[in-house]
């Protein structure tokens, strides 16, 4: 591949360059040049998106489908789908999410994770996050009741074994059954473990942190709430320097004015915007099931028919990012941060990923003033338009 240059408003980490330009070497990124820095057309022939942003890719850590596909189906067509919409939303990374079910399910949907990364589609595989099944049953949420289970050593044996290979995240909560027990061991293992679906008290949350938990899943959603004097375990996320934090920003599932109070509390740099995404997002309202339970919905909102529970969101991260623009006082550097840096980070993969740096992966993201996504490019490559500049 020969060498491109691209000029736009790049956004880097703390500034946003106008009239930037990076240049490209095959997959990855070779040079950044500020604007009315000496350009030379022998660095590669340049292609124009004028006042347009060329963002990093965006990283998104926990989904579990798109267009009626769901990582639990176990199947690689499944992924090959879901990477399609990611594309699409300007995702050039994702982390394919399972529920609680029966083990060989998870099984299989791991297969399918490692099978699919294999295939490298447009939007990169970048691990399996394990949400579940070592939850509180009392904070399942949409997850089925009836596959939760506290952990021992053959269960995790045989979820580890089948995605060696992968980075995993997994969410658990510390206190139930003896699962704090194995938080060190399975940090040692390289897994990011993640407090979630969780009863945990303040204390409890805080001494599953000094075990190891170093991330939170959907801070606020299934979760011991903040109370004065029991801070429970959003107090504890809050409240410590230790754990990073995902955040649904969809305005359903986090109230605008929680998700501001989080940011202001924790920076960009602990917080992960997620879509927590089921099978029905970019399919419109109607009928679903997830994990084996109906799930309805309607105006934007997908719930359990039976309880009424938020059964996953339909919101993709392009319009996460639009959304947190809208409710904060966030520069845009700091919001994108949060959707490619910090994600990046937690999954220890921003040595190669995650922000316009040389070195790095050329995987970007071309977005308008809006953040509607004008083209995506995986390593180097246009995917949606099949060629660069506007
Ligand atoms: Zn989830």
């Amino acid at each position: 591949m020969a060498r491109v240059a691209l000029r736009g408003n790049i956004i880097l980490p703390d500034e946003i360059l106008k009239g930037g330009i990076i240049v490209l070497d095959g997959e990855k990124i070779a040079v950044v040049h500020p604007a009315g820095s000496a350009f030379s057309s022998e660095e590669g022939m340049l292609f124009d998106y004028a006042a347009r942003y060329i963002s990093p890719g965006l990283i998104d850590i926990h989904l579990h489908g798109a267009l009626g596909k769901d990582v639990m189906d176990g199947r690689t067509q499944s992924l090959e789908a879901i990477a399609a919409h990611q594309v699409r939303c300007g995702v050039t990374g994702f982390v394919p999410t399972t529920l609680a079910a029966p083990v060989p399910w998870i099984l299989a949907a791991i297969e399918s994770v490692k099978s699919g990364q294999k295939l490298r589609p447009p939007s990169e595989i970048l691990g399996v996050h394990l949400e579940g099944p070592f939850l509180n049953i009392k904070k399942r949420g949409a997850q089925n009741p009836a596959f939760i289970n506290d952990a021992n050593a053959s269960r995790i044996d045989s979820l580890f074994k089948a995605a060696r290979g992968l980075k995993i995240i997994l969410t658990l909560a510390p206190e139930a059954g003896k699962n704090a027990s194995f938080i060190a061991s399975l940090k040692k293992k390289g897994a990011v473990i993640s407090i979630g679906h969780t009863e945990a008290t303040y204390e409890e949350a805080i001494q599953s942190f000094e075990q190891g938990i170093t991330h939170a899943t959907h801070l606020f959603n299934a979760m011991s709430g903040f109370q004065p004097r029991e801070p429970g375990a959003v107090g504890a996320v809050l409240d410590s320097d230790k754990v990073t934090a995902e955040l649904i920003a969809d305005g359903i599932h986090v109230h605008p004015a929680s998700l501001r109070m989080a940011i202001r509390q924790k920076g960009a740099d602990k917080i992960c915007l997620v879509t927590d995404s089921m099978n029905a997002a970019g399919l419109g309202d109607g009928d679903f099931n997830v994990g084996g339970l109906d799930v309805v919905v309607k105006d934007g909102q997908a719930r359990l028919k039976e309880s009424g529970a938020l059964a996953g969101s339909v919101l993709t991260l392009n319009r996460a990012l639009r959304n947190v623009l809208l409710w904060t006082g966030l520069s845009i550097s700091q919001a994108i941060r949060m959707v490619s840096l910090t994600p990046a980070r937690v999954l220890g993969f921003d040595h190669e990923v995650g922000s316009i740096q040389p070195g790095k992966y050329a995987n970007l993201a071309i977005f308008d003033k809006d953040f509607n996504v004008i083209d995506t490019i995986m390593r180097g490559r246009s995917i949606l338009r099949g060629k660069f500049g506007v």
